[in-house]
């Protein structure tokens, strides 16, 4: 079984247990939402590191080395099998990136 089939399957059992869901803004899986990345105040919020799954964002977390935010895209562009922008959580990206430097455009126009 190709890995990201095994990821999708890991995904849709730990979902059916009602023990985790989707981020609605980072599309982390978490037991809450948004999750704890999004909704912590503390993290820099004018970063975001671009990962294909939720076990990316375990990963990097293990390093301990990164304070920013994730978007969790669920799956990589693959031409060859079909798999296009619409595909994964592109369109979620460009929308966060455009509320991110909308934020930071006016706190900039607002400074005194
Ligand atoms: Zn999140």
């Amino acid at each position: 079984m190709p890995k990201e089939e095994v990821d999708r399957l890991v995904e849709t059992i730990v979902e059916a247990k009602g023990a985790t869901r989707h981020c609605s803004i980072c599309f982390n899986l978490s037991a809450q939402d948004p999750c704890e990345f999004c909704s912590n105040p503390n993290r820099d919020q004018t970063t975001i590191m671009v990962v294909e799954t939720s076990r990316d964002v375990i990963a990097i977390e293990r390093s301990g080395d990164y304070k920013g935010l994730y978007h969790v895209l669920e799956g990589a562009l693959s031409p060859m099998e079909g798999i296009g922008a619409d595909d994964i959580r592109v369109k979620e990206l460009i929308a966060r990136l455009g509320m991110v430097w909308y934020k930071r455009l006016f706190s900039l126009l607002t400074q005194t």
